[in-house]
């Protein structure tokens, strides 16, 4: 099996949708899963599908046409403005999509013309995280220019809150959101048929038994994938948060002093050196994974093992326990920003743990069985 690699269990991943899709339903809201972290996984993508999601959102329309070749049938929200460079294919291959600038709602307006289709809009609202988003005093006049336009279709309202700068989603801004979707519909007399708050930082706000108002709708990639909510790192309950792991392997291992020695300048990832501590020798490993592969400071070690550092191709941990041994693989645990680079990195392959024919994970002491997808 080639190391490094993401061991993708397709079972986990269902139980942390299906968990989120039913608990959400109870409170009258609908799951688009976002499938950006994953670079659009088929197989995960399917996995979602099963497990109840609406829709599938992604903000590359790459990944959405890839998804379309793969025979992925459900709709597809672009949930980043579409690039003015990029709308004919946004409209051939995205239902609808997120937007806040008027001249690319007129673009994709023009181009679903071209194409015979009707586009879905959802209206990204400001409000605080400053990151994507119309002002809520530009709102209006926003939603009179998309409804005037013929070959598009005015989905409804959202926000995005938690990326940027942490903002947390809570009464005041779901509250804010509610009412100006409310206000939208008694302007023009339509029915907004989302109102879309948030991602999975909205999550924690649901869980404390908070009134949704008026929200029917979020967008959620990391609780899906991880199990925890992004602003805490908080374990949602009853989610698996190790449905994808980091599995890579030693290729020293030796006993060592924790001093360098040596006249000391710049390392190749801090600008200064920091300051070290000898605490004598110590039994030390080295991996073959590094910061071309993933976001080593998103990495959490078994127990017993301290990652001292990384560099481009190295990881160097630090062992209490037994010595590990060359060839030997560890197996990590990843935070948002180490799984999406491990994604992205054309070294790290993904295996997705076969289910038996029952559907059943094998248990007992068996070996896992994987198959390569790459
Ligand atoms: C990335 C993204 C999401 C999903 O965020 P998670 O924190 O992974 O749930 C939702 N909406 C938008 C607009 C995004 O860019």
């Amino acid at each position: 099996m080639s190391a490094p690699r993401l061991e993708i269990d397709l079972d986990r991943l269902h139980h942390n949708a299906r968990t989120l899709v039913e608990r959400l339903a109870c409170q009258g809201i609908a799951v688009t899963g976002v499938s950006k972290a994953c670079l659009g996984h088929p197989e995960i993508v399917r996995t979602w599908v099963a497990a109840g999601v609406s829709s599938i959102g992604e903000s590359r329309i790459e990944t959405i046409e890839a998804l379309a070749r793969a025979g992925v049938a459900v709709p597809m929200l672009l949930i980043r403005s579409p690039m003015l460079s990029q709308v004919e294919r946004v409209v051939a291959h995205a239902a609808s999509s997120c937007n806040s600038e008027p001249a690319v709602l007129e673009a994709l307006a023009a181009a679903a013309t071209r194409q015979g289709r009707r586009h879905g809009v959802v209206l990204m609202v400001e409000l605080g995280d400053l990151r994507e988003g119309i002002l809520p005093a530009d709102l209006e006049a926003v939603a009179r220019l998309t409804l005037a336009l013929p070959s598009l279709r005015l989905m409804g309202i959202g926000s995005n809150l938690g990326c940027q700068h942490g903002v947390r989603p809570g009464d005041g801004t779901m509250a804010e959101l509610s009412a100006l979707a409310t206000a939208l519909e008694g302007r023009f007399g339509v029915q907004l048929e989302l109102v879309s708050g948030g991602n999975s930082a909205n999550l924690p706000w649901l869980a404390a038994g908070a009134a949704p108002g008026r929200i029917n709708h979020l967008r959620l990639g990391e609780a899906l994938l991880l199990g925890r909510e992004p602003l805490d790192r908080t374990v949602i309950p009853g989610l698996h948060t190790d449905a994808i792991t980091l599995v890579a392997e030693v290729i020293e291992a030796k006993r060592k002093p924790t001093l360098p020695w040596g006249d000391r300048g710049h390392t190749s990832f801090a600008a200064t050196a920091a300051p070290l501590t000898d605490r004598g020798v110590r039994q030390r490993a080295l991996l073959a994974v590094g910061e071309q592969d993933v976001n080593p400071s998103g990495l959490e070690p078994p127990p017993g093992l301290t990652i001292i550092g990384a560099s481009s191709d190295h990881l160097i941990v630090e062992g209490s326990g037994a010595a590990l041994r060359v060839g030997e693989e560890v197996r990590f645990n990843l935070d948002y920003s180490a799984l999406l680079r491990a994604m992205t990195s054309p070294f790290v392959s993904r295996c997705v743990l076969a289910r038996s024919p029952a559907g059943r994970r094998s248990v007992g002491g068996q070996p896992k069985q994987l198959l390569p997808l790459k």
